[in-house]
Protein backbone atom coordinates (compact mmCIF):
# COMPACT_ATOMS: atom_id res chain seq x y z
CA UNK A 1 0.00 0.00 0.00
CA UNK A 2 1.35 3.54 -1.07
CA UNK A 3 -0.18 6.75 0.03
CA UNK A 4 -0.49 9.32 -2.34
CA UNK A 5 -1.52 13.24 -2.58
CA UNK A 6 -4.99 13.42 -4.52
CA UNK A 7 -5.91 16.15 -6.41
CA UNK A 8 -8.27 17.63 -4.18
CA UNK A 9 -5.54 17.78 -1.43
CA UNK A 10 -6.79 14.93 0.87
CA UNK A 11 -4.70 11.18 0.52
CA UNK A 12 -5.86 8.17 -0.91
CA UNK A 13 -3.84 4.82 -0.83
CA UNK A 14 -2.86 2.67 -3.48
CA UNK A 15 -2.91 -1.07 -3.07
CA UNK A 16 0.26 -2.58 -4.68
CA UNK A 17 -1.34 -5.00 -7.02
CA UNK A 18 -2.58 -1.62 -8.82
CA UNK A 19 0.80 -0.76 -9.15
CA UNK A 20 2.03 -3.69 -9.98
CA UNK A 21 -0.06 -3.65 -12.97
CA UNK A 22 0.70 0.24 -14.12
CA UNK A 23 4.19 -1.11 -14.11
CA UNK A 24 3.33 -4.41 -16.26
CA UNK A 25 1.46 -1.81 -18.59
CA UNK A 26 4.41 0.65 -19.00
CA UNK A 27 7.58 0.11 -21.49
CA UNK A 28 9.10 2.90 -19.64
CA UNK A 29 9.71 2.55 -15.77
CA UNK A 30 7.62 3.29 -12.61
CA UNK A 31 9.90 4.46 -10.28
CA UNK A 32 9.36 4.59 -6.29
CA UNK A 33 11.33 7.06 -3.37
CA UNK A 34 14.06 3.78 -2.90
CA UNK A 35 14.18 3.00 -6.78
CA UNK A 36 17.63 3.97 -8.93
CA UNK A 37 16.78 6.94 -10.96
CA UNK A 38 13.83 8.21 -8.86
CA UNK A 39 16.19 10.87 -7.24
CA UNK A 40 17.37 12.32 -10.91
CA UNK A 41 13.56 12.08 -12.12
CA UNK A 42 12.27 14.46 -9.35
CA UNK A 43 15.64 16.61 -9.23
CA UNK A 44 14.68 19.94 -11.17
CA UNK A 45 17.25 22.94 -12.76
CA UNK A 46 15.87 25.07 -9.78
CA UNK A 47 16.95 23.73 -6.34
CA UNK A 48 14.75 25.52 -4.57
CA UNK A 49 11.79 22.95 -5.53
CA UNK A 50 12.89 19.61 -3.87
CA UNK A 51 9.93 18.03 -4.10
CA UNK A 52 8.95 13.72 -3.36
CA UNK A 53 6.56 12.44 -5.33
CA UNK A 54 4.97 9.42 -4.49
CA UNK A 55 5.98 7.63 -7.39
CA UNK A 56 7.40 8.69 -10.88
CA UNK A 57 6.18 7.63 -14.24
CA UNK A 58 9.42 7.80 -16.47
CA UNK A 59 7.55 7.31 -19.95
CA UNK A 60 9.17 5.60 -22.51
CA UNK A 61 6.08 6.77 -25.45
CA UNK A 62 2.94 8.03 -25.85
CA UNK A 63 1.22 4.74 -25.07
CA UNK A 64 3.02 5.21 -21.54
CA UNK A 65 1.69 8.63 -21.16
CA UNK A 66 -1.65 7.48 -21.50
CA UNK A 67 -1.42 5.11 -18.57
CA UNK A 68 -0.16 7.54 -16.52
CA UNK A 69 -3.19 9.85 -17.40
CA UNK A 70 -5.38 7.15 -17.12
CA UNK A 71 -4.33 6.08 -13.62
CA UNK A 72 -3.87 9.80 -12.47
CA UNK A 73 -7.34 10.13 -13.26
CA UNK A 74 -9.53 6.78 -12.35
CA UNK A 75 -7.49 7.42 -8.98
CA UNK A 76 -7.98 10.92 -8.22
CA UNK A 77 -4.35 11.82 -7.84
CA UNK A 78 -2.19 14.90 -7.75
CA UNK A 79 -0.15 14.93 -11.24
CA UNK A 80 2.90 17.03 -12.10
CA UNK A 81 4.45 16.35 -15.50
CA UNK A 82 8.11 16.96 -16.60
CA UNK A 83 9.68 18.19 -20.28
CA UNK A 84 13.18 19.31 -19.46
CA UNK A 85 12.80 20.25 -15.77
CA UNK A 86 14.17 24.22 -16.34
CA UNK A 87 10.46 25.74 -15.36
CA UNK A 88 11.92 28.64 -12.33
CA UNK A 89 8.75 27.54 -10.95
CA UNK A 90 9.35 23.72 -10.26
CA UNK A 91 5.97 22.64 -11.23
CA UNK A 92 7.04 19.75 -13.03
CA UNK A 93 7.65 18.15 -9.98
CA UNK A 94 4.78 17.53 -7.00
CA UNK A 95 5.22 16.50 -3.46
CA UNK A 96 2.88 12.99 -2.66
CA UNK A 97 1.09 12.67 -6.18
CA UNK A 98 2.57 10.99 -9.44
CA UNK A 99 5.24 12.93 -11.59
CA UNK A 100 4.86 11.74 -15.49
CA UNK A 101 8.51 12.15 -16.44
CA UNK A 102 8.79 12.54 -20.42
CA UNK A 103 12.54 13.11 -19.99
CA UNK A 104 13.88 9.77 -21.40
CA UNK A 105 11.71 10.49 -24.97
CA UNK A 106 14.49 13.17 -26.50
CA UNK A 107 14.12 12.09 -30.29
CA UNK A 108 14.38 14.97 -32.67
CA UNK A 109 13.61 13.50 -36.37
CA UNK A 110 14.53 16.56 -39.33
CA UNK A 111 12.38 15.81 -42.52
CA UNK A 112 15.27 18.45 -44.55
CA UNK A 113 13.23 18.03 -47.96
CA UNK A 114 10.11 19.32 -45.96
CA UNK A 115 12.21 21.84 -43.67
CA UNK A 116 9.87 20.20 -41.20
CA UNK A 117 10.80 18.44 -37.48
CA UNK A 118 9.61 16.38 -34.83
CA UNK A 119 10.70 16.70 -31.23
CA UNK A 120 9.99 14.30 -28.48
CA UNK A 121 8.81 16.02 -25.26
CA UNK A 122 11.84 15.52 -23.61
CA UNK A 123 14.02 17.02 -26.14
CA UNK A 124 16.15 19.48 -24.80
CA UNK A 125 17.48 22.86 -26.89
CA UNK A 126 20.46 21.29 -27.25
CA UNK A 127 19.44 18.30 -28.57
CA UNK A 128 17.22 20.50 -31.23
CA UNK A 129 20.32 22.33 -31.89
CA UNK A 130 22.18 19.66 -33.16
CA UNK A 131 20.11 18.12 -35.24
CA UNK A 132 18.59 20.66 -36.75
CA UNK A 133 21.91 22.31 -37.43
CA UNK A 134 23.41 19.08 -39.31
CA UNK A 135 20.82 20.22 -42.02
CA UNK A 136 21.15 23.59 -41.58
CA UNK A 137 18.15 24.24 -39.84
CA UNK A 138 16.53 25.60 -37.41
CA UNK A 139 13.70 27.31 -35.88
CA UNK A 140 13.25 30.16 -32.84
CA UNK A 141 13.74 28.94 -29.18
CA UNK A 142 15.56 30.12 -26.03
CA UNK A 143 18.82 31.17 -25.40
CA UNK A 144 19.91 28.44 -23.24
CA UNK A 145 20.86 24.84 -24.47
CA UNK A 146 19.84 22.47 -21.18
CA UNK A 147 16.23 24.12 -21.66
CA UNK A 148 13.37 21.59 -22.34
CA UNK A 149 11.81 22.09 -25.65
CA UNK A 150 8.47 21.19 -23.99
CA UNK A 151 7.81 23.72 -21.50
CA UNK A 152 9.55 26.43 -23.59
CA UNK A 153 7.08 25.76 -26.89
CA UNK A 154 3.89 25.66 -24.44
CA UNK A 155 4.64 28.96 -22.98
CA UNK A 156 5.38 31.18 -26.21
CA UNK A 157 9.90 30.82 -26.54
CA UNK A 158 11.59 32.97 -28.24
CA UNK A 159 14.97 33.62 -28.67
CA UNK A 160 18.17 34.64 -31.29
CA UNK A 161 15.90 34.17 -34.25
CA UNK A 162 12.61 35.09 -33.04
CA UNK A 163 12.73 38.90 -34.31
CA UNK A 164 12.81 37.49 -37.90
CA UNK A 165 10.91 33.87 -37.52
CA UNK A 166 8.59 34.81 -34.60
CA UNK A 167 7.98 32.93 -31.33
CA UNK A 168 8.41 28.96 -31.28
CA UNK A 169 4.90 28.65 -30.79
CA UNK A 170 4.42 30.80 -34.40
CA UNK A 171 6.52 27.95 -36.03
CA UNK A 172 4.37 25.13 -34.31
CA UNK A 173 2.57 23.38 -36.77
CA UNK A 174 0.94 20.50 -35.13
CA UNK A 175 1.30 18.61 -31.75
CA UNK A 176 0.02 14.91 -30.38
CA UNK A 177 -1.35 15.22 -27.30
CA UNK A 178 -2.77 12.71 -24.60
CA UNK A 179 -6.16 14.94 -23.52
CA UNK A 180 -7.61 14.66 -19.49
CA UNK A 181 -9.52 12.01 -20.71
CA UNK A 182 -6.79 9.60 -21.77
CA UNK A 183 -7.58 10.13 -25.32
CA UNK A 184 -4.74 10.60 -27.98
CA UNK A 185 -5.59 13.86 -30.89
CA UNK A 186 -3.46 15.17 -33.12
CA UNK A 187 -4.20 19.18 -33.15
CA UNK A 188 -2.69 21.67 -35.80
CA UNK A 189 -4.54 24.51 -37.63
CA UNK A 190 -7.26 22.16 -39.08
CA UNK A 191 -7.91 19.23 -36.38
CA UNK A 192 -8.86 20.30 -33.05
CA UNK A 193 -7.93 23.98 -33.97
CA UNK A 194 -9.58 25.33 -30.41
CA UNK A 195 -7.06 22.83 -28.91
CA UNK A 196 -4.02 23.71 -30.94
CA UNK A 197 -4.61 27.52 -30.49
CA UNK A 198 -5.08 27.17 -26.39
CA UNK A 199 -1.69 24.87 -26.82
CA UNK A 200 0.55 28.11 -28.22
CA UNK A 201 0.92 29.70 -24.73
CA UNK A 202 -1.50 28.24 -22.40
CA UNK A 203 1.18 26.33 -21.07
CA UNK A 204 0.42 22.97 -19.87
CA UNK A 205 -2.96 23.29 -18.69
CA UNK A 206 -4.59 21.48 -21.78
CA UNK A 207 -2.96 18.22 -22.40
CA UNK A 208 0.21 16.43 -22.14
CA UNK A 209 1.87 16.85 -25.67
CA UNK A 210 3.90 13.69 -27.01
CA UNK A 211 5.17 15.05 -30.18
CA UNK A 212 5.64 18.86 -31.69
CA UNK A 213 6.30 19.46 -34.93
CA UNK A 214 8.18 22.39 -36.29
CA UNK A 215 8.68 24.55 -39.36
CA UNK A 216 11.96 24.84 -40.07
CA UNK A 217 14.08 27.48 -41.59
CA UNK A 218 17.70 27.94 -43.13
CA UNK A 219 20.02 28.95 -40.91
CA UNK A 220 24.08 29.79 -40.38
CA UNK A 221 25.45 27.43 -39.30
CA UNK A 222 27.48 30.14 -38.47
CA UNK A 223 26.33 33.55 -36.98
CA UNK A 224 27.92 36.57 -36.07
CA UNK A 225 27.77 36.46 -32.42
CA UNK A 226 29.03 38.03 -29.48
CA UNK A 227 29.70 39.43 -25.87
CA UNK A 228 30.52 43.39 -25.02
CA UNK A 229 31.54 44.01 -21.58
CA UNK A 230 31.47 47.40 -20.41
CA UNK A 231 31.67 48.93 -16.60
CA UNK A 232 28.12 49.60 -15.01
CA UNK A 233 29.20 53.01 -14.43
CA UNK A 234 29.46 53.80 -18.46
CA UNK A 235 25.39 52.85 -18.03
CA UNK A 236 24.46 55.83 -19.15
CA UNK A 237 26.16 55.62 -22.58
CA UNK A 238 25.59 52.08 -22.89
CA UNK A 239 21.85 52.59 -22.85
CA UNK A 240 21.64 55.39 -24.54
CA UNK A 241 23.43 53.32 -27.55
CA UNK A 242 21.51 50.37 -27.14
CA UNK A 243 17.91 52.16 -27.12
CA UNK A 244 18.95 54.18 -30.22
CA UNK A 245 20.49 50.42 -31.72
CA UNK A 246 17.71 48.29 -31.17
CA UNK A 247 14.94 50.91 -32.57
CA UNK A 248 16.85 50.87 -35.89
CA UNK A 249 17.51 47.33 -35.18
CA UNK A 250 16.26 45.03 -38.56
CA UNK A 251 14.84 41.37 -37.72
CA UNK A 252 18.53 39.59 -38.67
CA UNK A 253 19.53 41.69 -35.13
CA UNK A 254 18.72 40.96 -31.75
CA UNK A 255 20.75 42.46 -28.66
CA UNK A 256 20.20 41.35 -25.43
CA UNK A 257 21.94 43.43 -21.87
CA UNK A 258 22.50 41.43 -18.71
CA UNK A 259 23.63 43.75 -15.93
CA UNK A 260 25.45 41.75 -13.13
CA UNK A 261 28.68 41.35 -11.44
CA UNK A 262 31.55 40.43 -14.21
CA UNK A 263 32.30 36.38 -14.51
CA UNK A 264 35.55 35.50 -14.72
CA UNK A 265 35.62 35.31 -18.40
CA UNK A 266 39.04 34.67 -20.19
CA UNK A 267 38.68 37.46 -22.21
CA UNK A 268 38.28 40.21 -19.34
CA UNK A 269 41.01 41.78 -17.46
CA UNK A 270 41.24 40.33 -14.30
CA UNK A 271 40.38 43.53 -12.57
CA UNK A 272 37.53 43.28 -14.29
CA UNK A 273 36.11 39.74 -12.73
CA UNK A 274 33.78 40.82 -9.94
CA UNK A 275 33.34 44.27 -10.80
CA UNK A 276 29.47 45.28 -12.04
CA UNK A 277 29.08 45.56 -15.46
CA UNK A 278 26.69 45.66 -18.42
CA UNK A 279 26.72 42.96 -20.97
CA UNK A 280 25.55 43.54 -24.52
CA UNK A 281 25.10 40.26 -26.16
CA UNK A 282 24.19 40.25 -29.56
CA UNK A 283 23.29 37.75 -32.32
CA UNK A 284 23.07 38.74 -36.32
CA UNK A 285 21.40 35.87 -38.27
CA UNK A 286 21.80 37.56 -41.66
CA UNK A 287 24.80 37.68 -44.16
CA UNK A 288 27.67 36.58 -42.45
CA UNK A 289 29.13 39.62 -44.70
CA UNK A 290 27.35 42.40 -43.86
CA UNK A 291 27.27 41.28 -40.48
CA UNK A 292 30.75 43.16 -39.02
CA UNK A 293 29.15 46.23 -40.15
CA UNK A 294 25.45 46.40 -38.46
CA UNK A 295 27.12 44.67 -34.90
CA UNK A 296 29.83 47.52 -35.05
CA UNK A 297 28.16 50.55 -33.27
CA UNK A 298 27.48 47.81 -30.27
CA UNK A 299 31.24 47.45 -29.37
CA UNK A 300 31.16 51.71 -29.28
CA UNK A 301 28.92 52.66 -26.90
CA UNK A 302 31.98 53.26 -24.10
CA UNK A 303 34.79 52.09 -23.40
CA UNK A 304 33.99 48.17 -23.10
CA UNK A 305 36.31 45.95 -20.80
CA UNK A 306 36.32 43.46 -23.43
CA UNK A 307 34.62 41.94 -26.42
CA UNK A 308 34.09 38.39 -27.77
CA UNK A 309 32.58 38.99 -30.95
CA UNK A 310 32.86 36.99 -34.25
CA UNK A 311 31.74 34.47 -36.64
CA UNK A 312 31.06 31.24 -34.62
CA UNK A 313 28.50 28.02 -34.89
CA UNK A 314 24.99 28.85 -33.68
CA UNK A 315 24.96 25.32 -32.05
CA UNK A 316 28.05 26.96 -30.12
CA UNK A 317 26.59 30.66 -29.40
CA UNK A 318 23.56 28.68 -27.68
CA UNK A 319 25.96 27.64 -25.01
CA UNK A 320 27.40 30.66 -24.22
CA UNK A 321 25.16 31.21 -20.99
CA UNK A 322 25.36 27.36 -20.39
CA UNK A 323 27.74 28.07 -17.37
CA UNK A 324 26.29 30.89 -16.23
CA UNK A 325 22.77 29.28 -16.11
CA UNK A 326 23.88 25.90 -14.80
CA UNK A 327 21.71 23.67 -12.66
CA UNK A 328 22.14 23.05 -9.49
CA UNK A 329 21.89 26.73 -7.44
CA UNK A 330 18.58 28.73 -5.79
CA UNK A 331 17.01 30.64 -8.16
CA UNK A 332 14.10 33.25 -7.68
CA UNK A 333 12.46 35.47 -10.75
CA UNK A 334 10.39 38.35 -11.46
CA UNK A 335 9.49 39.29 -15.43
CA UNK A 336 8.13 42.32 -16.42
CA UNK A 337 7.22 43.22 -20.17
CA UNK A 338 8.35 47.03 -21.48
CA UNK A 339 7.40 48.82 -24.35
CA UNK A 340 10.77 50.45 -23.76
CA UNK A 341 13.85 51.04 -22.31
CA UNK A 342 13.15 54.60 -20.55
CA UNK A 343 15.41 56.64 -18.94
CA UNK A 344 13.34 55.75 -15.53
CA UNK A 345 14.51 51.83 -16.32
CA UNK A 346 17.70 52.45 -16.44
CA UNK A 347 18.11 53.89 -13.43
CA UNK A 348 16.27 51.52 -11.16
CA UNK A 349 17.88 48.64 -13.13
CA UNK A 350 20.95 50.00 -12.45
CA UNK A 351 20.57 51.14 -8.63
CA UNK A 352 19.64 47.41 -7.87
CA UNK A 353 22.51 45.97 -9.58
CA UNK A 354 25.39 48.16 -7.96
CA UNK A 355 23.49 46.36 -4.85
CA UNK A 356 23.11 42.76 -5.92
CA UNK A 357 22.35 40.56 -2.73
CA UNK A 358 24.54 37.64 -4.08
CA UNK A 359 27.71 37.67 -6.82
CA UNK A 360 25.07 35.49 -9.41
CA UNK A 361 22.31 37.51 -9.32
CA UNK A 362 21.59 39.50 -12.89
CA UNK A 363 19.32 41.61 -14.07
CA UNK A 364 18.67 40.44 -17.71
CA UNK A 365 16.95 42.64 -21.11
CA UNK A 366 15.88 40.84 -23.53
CA UNK A 367 14.86 42.62 -27.42
CA UNK A 368 11.45 41.53 -28.23
CA UNK A 369 9.72 43.31 -31.32
CA UNK A 370 10.26 42.59 -35.01
CA UNK A 371 8.21 38.77 -36.12
CA UNK A 372 6.91 38.11 -32.67
CA UNK A 373 4.73 40.95 -32.64
CA UNK A 374 3.49 40.71 -36.31
CA UNK A 375 1.04 38.01 -34.85
CA UNK A 376 -2.29 39.16 -33.61
CA UNK A 377 -2.93 39.03 -29.92
CA UNK A 378 -5.67 36.45 -30.41
CA UNK A 379 -4.16 34.77 -32.88
CA UNK A 380 -2.59 32.25 -29.93
CA UNK A 381 -2.79 31.84 -26.62
CA UNK A 382 0.40 33.79 -25.58
CA UNK A 383 -1.26 37.83 -25.66
CA UNK A 384 1.86 40.17 -25.57
CA UNK A 385 2.31 40.81 -29.33
CA UNK A 386 3.24 44.37 -28.77
CA UNK A 387 5.81 43.91 -25.74
CA UNK A 388 9.81 45.28 -27.24
CA UNK A 389 11.75 44.04 -24.04
CA UNK A 390 11.13 41.82 -21.23
CA UNK A 391 13.15 42.30 -18.18
CA UNK A 392 13.97 39.29 -15.94
CA UNK A 393 15.18 39.76 -12.16
CA UNK A 394 17.28 36.70 -11.65
CA UNK A 395 18.34 36.22 -8.54
CA UNK A 396 20.54 33.19 -7.79
CA UNK A 397 22.42 32.02 -4.66
CA UNK A 398 23.80 28.66 -3.28
CA UNK A 399 22.86 29.19 0.89
CA UNK A 400 19.34 28.73 1.88
CA UNK A 401 20.60 30.84 4.58
CA UNK A 402 20.25 33.70 1.43
CA UNK A 403 16.90 32.91 1.08
CA UNK A 404 14.94 35.78 2.70
CA UNK A 405 17.96 38.60 1.16
CA UNK A 406 17.54 37.37 -2.49
CA UNK A 407 14.11 37.28 -2.55
CA UNK A 408 13.27 40.51 -1.26
CA UNK A 409 16.15 41.87 -3.57
CA UNK A 410 14.07 40.71 -6.30
CA UNK A 411 10.67 41.73 -5.04
CA UNK A 412 12.16 45.33 -4.48
CA UNK A 413 13.36 45.48 -7.79
CA UNK A 414 10.48 44.25 -9.12
CA UNK A 415 8.37 46.86 -7.19
CA UNK A 416 10.13 49.57 -8.53
CA UNK A 417 9.90 48.52 -11.92
CA UNK A 418 5.71 48.14 -12.09
CA UNK A 419 4.94 51.61 -12.77
CA UNK A 420 7.07 51.46 -16.18
CA UNK A 421 6.17 47.95 -17.26
CA UNK A 422 2.85 47.11 -19.30
CA UNK A 423 1.22 44.97 -16.82
CA UNK A 424 2.09 41.79 -18.98
CA UNK A 425 4.39 38.69 -18.46
CA UNK A 426 5.60 35.92 -20.27
CA UNK A 427 4.17 32.73 -18.34
CA UNK A 428 7.32 31.23 -18.94
CA UNK A 429 9.45 33.03 -16.67
CA UNK A 430 6.87 33.51 -13.01
CA UNK A 431 8.08 31.76 -10.34
CA UNK A 432 5.54 29.48 -8.15
CA UNK A 433 4.34 32.33 -5.92
CA UNK A 434 2.37 34.57 -8.55
CA UNK A 435 -1.02 33.01 -8.90
CA UNK A 436 -2.40 35.79 -9.00
CA UNK A 437 -0.48 36.91 -11.95
CA UNK A 438 -2.23 33.98 -14.36
CA UNK A 439 -5.50 35.80 -15.35
CA UNK A 440 -4.35 39.29 -16.41
CA UNK A 441 -0.84 39.28 -16.26
CA UNK A 442 -0.41 36.05 -18.00
CA UNK A 443 -3.45 35.94 -20.44
CA UNK A 444 -5.68 38.88 -20.23
CA UNK A 445 -8.12 39.46 -23.36
CA UNK A 446 -7.26 35.25 -24.19
CA UNK A 447 -7.93 34.57 -20.40
CA UNK A 448 -12.09 34.04 -20.41
CA UNK A 449 -11.37 31.69 -23.88
CA UNK A 450 -8.40 29.43 -22.50
CA UNK A 451 -10.35 29.04 -19.30
CA UNK A 452 -13.26 28.20 -21.15
CA UNK A 453 -11.21 25.72 -23.33
CA UNK A 454 -9.92 24.62 -19.86
CA UNK A 455 -13.39 23.50 -18.95
CA UNK A 456 -13.73 21.36 -22.13
CA UNK A 457 -10.57 19.61 -22.30
CA UNK A 458 -9.78 19.36 -18.70
CA UNK A 459 -12.80 20.01 -16.59
CA UNK A 460 -11.57 18.53 -13.02
CA UNK A 461 -8.26 20.21 -13.36
CA UNK A 462 -6.06 17.16 -13.84
CA UNK A 463 -3.81 19.03 -15.12
CA UNK A 464 -3.70 21.79 -12.14
CA UNK A 465 0.39 21.66 -11.64
CA UNK A 466 1.00 24.79 -14.08
CA UNK A 467 0.37 28.29 -13.77
CA UNK A 468 -2.77 27.33 -13.43
CA UNK A 469 -5.81 28.11 -15.63
CA UNK A 470 -8.51 27.30 -13.77
CA UNK A 471 -11.94 25.52 -15.89
CA UNK A 472 -14.81 28.38 -16.38
CA UNK A 473 -17.57 27.12 -14.13
C1 LIG B 1 18.18 29.15 -17.52
C2 LIG B 1 16.90 29.38 -18.25
C3 LIG B 1 16.92 30.04 -19.46
C4 LIG B 1 15.74 30.28 -20.14
N1 LIG B 1 15.76 30.94 -21.34
C5 LIG B 1 14.62 31.12 -22.03
C6 LIG B 1 14.64 31.75 -23.30
O1 LIG B 1 15.66 32.17 -23.80
N2 LIG B 1 13.46 31.88 -23.96
C7 LIG B 1 12.29 31.43 -23.45
O2 LIG B 1 11.27 31.57 -24.12
N3 LIG B 1 12.25 30.83 -22.24
C8 LIG B 1 13.38 30.68 -21.53
N4 LIG B 1 13.34 30.07 -20.30
C9 LIG B 1 12.05 29.71 -19.73
C10 LIG B 1 11.62 28.34 -20.23
O3 LIG B 1 10.94 28.52 -21.43
C11 LIG B 1 10.69 27.68 -19.21
O4 LIG B 1 11.41 27.47 -18.03
C12 LIG B 1 10.11 26.37 -19.72
O5 LIG B 1 8.97 26.05 -18.99
C13 LIG B 1 11.10 25.24 -19.63
O6 LIG B 1 10.57 24.09 -20.18
P1 LIG B 1 10.97 22.65 -19.59
O7 LIG B 1 10.31 21.63 -20.42
O8 LIG B 1 12.43 22.58 -19.41
O9 LIG B 1 10.31 22.80 -18.16
P2 LIG B 1 9.51 21.83 -17.17
O10 LIG B 1 9.80 22.38 -15.82
O11 LIG B 1 9.78 20.40 -17.42
O12 LIG B 1 8.02 22.11 -17.58
C14 LIG B 1 7.36 23.30 -17.26
C15 LIG B 1 5.88 23.01 -17.18
O13 LIG B 1 5.40 22.77 -18.50
C16 LIG B 1 4.46 21.72 -18.49
N5 LIG B 1 4.94 20.70 -19.42
C17 LIG B 1 6.21 20.38 -19.72
N6 LIG B 1 6.24 19.47 -20.71
C18 LIG B 1 4.95 19.21 -21.04
C19 LIG B 1 4.33 18.40 -22.02
N7 LIG B 1 5.04 17.68 -22.89
N8 LIG B 1 2.98 18.39 -22.07
C20 LIG B 1 2.25 19.14 -21.23
N9 LIG B 1 2.79 19.93 -20.28
C21 LIG B 1 4.13 19.98 -20.20
C22 LIG B 1 4.29 21.28 -17.06
O14 LIG B 1 3.19 21.98 -16.52
C23 LIG B 1 5.55 21.76 -16.39
O15 LIG B 1 5.35 22.08 -15.04
C24 LIG B 1 14.51 29.84 -19.59
C25 LIG B 1 14.50 29.18 -18.37
C26 LIG B 1 15.68 28.96 -17.69
C27 LIG B 1 15.64 28.29 -16.36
Amino acid sequence: MIDFQTSQGGKTRIDDDKLEALRGALRGSLLMPADEGYDVSRTLWNAMIDRHPAAIVRAAGAGDVMQAVNFARENALLLAVRGGGHNIAGKAACDGGLMLDLSAMRSVRVDPAAKRARVEPGALLGDFDRETQAFGLSTPTGINSTTGMSGLTLGGGFGWQSRKRGLTIDNLVAADVVLASGEFVQTSATQHADLFWALRGGGGNFGVVTSFEYQLHPLGPQVLAGLVVYPLDQAKQVFEGYRQFTAAAGDDMTAWMVLRKAPPLPFLPAEAHGRPVVIVAFCWIGELSKGEQVTKPLHGFGKPYGVHAGPMPFTGWQTAFDPLLAPGARNYWKSHDFMAMSVDVERILCAAVANLPSDECEAFVGQLGGATNRVGAADTAYPHRDAEFVVNVHTRWRDAADDRKCITWARGLFDALTPHATGGVYVNFMPEDEAQRVAAGAYGPNFARLSALKAKYDPANLFSQNQNIPPKA
